[in-house]
């Protein structure tokens, strides 16, 4: 679960981090009584967005010239400008993708002057079972870019969980980062709250683009970007109280109320498959062969008829899917139970696209008999290999 950077901030803010003071508005109505509580001349008009590369995005609706969606202000009456022209619009950058995303939301921060722009983040390293800090002195642009031309100008290190942040590790970072004077110290404090924050709130990122050296010589949290462990959701009531569901795809908020495990994608093919390892293996075979997936669905080991009808609609519904292929292997999960659901599902919301079945295990032979039955315009599939073939053929030909 991701949530905005005005939310992160305040949450690491609670923590000690060296946060700058901000007010969150949702109206243009609001923005004297926000710049009214920052001491100014400089100020930030951030967007919030769930997507990364604000600064340098654009709006649909403004010229092609125009400012991003993170702009420095000199007055308040340029915050005002800023707001009109920001609020209600649609952001889009590198990580929205082309339709972009509409900024219901601004951030209006106390502006800082930048000395050094750095990279920090925290994340769980499965290499090496730790959570780990990876930082660079190349902050503020893309580190996608750091870590493909220069990966050398990035540092991790991984925390032991039983010592936690030492006096080591700090300094390790520290020279990573060439902090000295004031900035080391502000930062003997800050990475142990980082940590602290990121392992207690179950974080699965923590990343701070850029954290920046001020010109009085001090550390400042500029940007700030956490997701959280879907699984360790139960036990933060206060983190689940951030979600903000405007900001999700509509299909993965259906999905997560039948406990369906599906990721849209940008493909045209939808897939529904029992098993994560089966689906992964389904989406690249139908890479394989020169199509892309619509989603990751994965329906689970013991999923009900309803579920799998809950799983074929949210398939169906998308208008990007141009055909479907099933692929189940029936161990836990019983081919007739998906059988049922697939046709049940049909007969609700009709069946617009090819469809390719291809079934095994357990009972294989009533599950296909159910389909062959139902009438249904399905066209069969005898082993994976063949399957994705003929769904990709199909929606070639469609
Ligand atoms: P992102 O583009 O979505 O990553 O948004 P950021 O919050 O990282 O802001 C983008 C850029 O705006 C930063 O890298 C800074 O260069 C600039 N910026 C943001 N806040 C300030 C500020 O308080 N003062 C100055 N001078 N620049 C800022
Ligand atoms: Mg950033």
């Amino acid at each position: 679960m991701n949530i905005h950077e005005y939310q992160a901030k305040a949450l690491l803010k609670g923590y000690g981090a060296p946060v700058a003071d901000g007010v969150a508005i949702l109206s243009a109505d609001e923005v004297e009584a926000a710049v009214g509580k920052l001491p100014g001349p400089l100020y930030v008009v951030k967007s919030q967005i769930h997507a990364g590369g604000r600064g340098k995005g654009k709006f649909k609706e403004l010229p092609a010239d125009a400012k991003g969606g993170v702009r420095l202000a000199k007055s308040a009456d340029e915050v005002k400008t800023f707001v009109n022209e920001m609020l209600g619009n649609t952001l889009v950058t590198k990580q929205t993708g082309p339709a972009g995303k509409q900024v219901n939301r601004l951030y209006i921060e106390d502006g800082a002057d930048i000395d050094r722009e750095l990279y920090c983040s925290l994340l769980v390293d499965r290499t090496v079972g730790q959570v780990a800090f990876v930082v660079s002195t190349e902050g503020g642009m893309d580190i996608e870019t750091v870590a493909e031309e220069t990966p050398d100008k990035i540092v991790t290190v991984a925390i032991d969980p039983d010592t936690g942040v030492t006096a080591s590790n700090v300094k390790t970072l520290c020279e990573a980062l060439k902090l000295e004077g004031e900035a080391a110290k502000d930062a003997e404090r800050l990475f142990p709250i980082l940590y602290k924050a990121f392992v207690e709130k179950d974080m699965s990122l923590l990343e701070i683009n850029p954290l920046i050296v001020m010109e009085n010589g001090h550390l400042r949290v500029l940007d700030a970007k956490v997701s959280f462990d879907g699984n360790a959701l139960f036990r933060h009531d206060d983190v689940r109280a951030l979600r903000d569901t405007t900001e999700e795809d509509a299909k993965e908020i259906e999905a997560s109320k039948y406990d369906l495990a599906y990721v849209a994608l940008d493909g045209n093919i939808g897939c529904m498959v029992n098993g994560a390892g089966l689906a992964m293996a389904t989406m690249d075979i139908i890479k394989l062969y020169g199509a892309e997936p619509a989603n990751f669905l994965d329906v689970g080991g013991g999923a009900s008829k309803e579920k799998v009808t809950a799983a074929f609609k949210i398939i169906t519904a998308d208008p990007a899917v141009k055909g479907i292929l099933v692929n189940i292997f029936g161990g836990i999960m019983r081919c007739d139970v998906i059988a049922e659901g697939v046709i049940a599902a049909v007969k609700e919301v009709g069946l617009k696209v090819p469809l390719v079945v291809r079934l095994e295990g357990t009972n294989v032979e009533l599950g296909k008999k159910i389909i062959d039955e139902s009438g249904l315009n399905v066209i069969s599939a005898d082993d994976l290999d063949d399957a994705a073939q003929k769904i990709v053929a199909a929606v070639k030909e469609g």
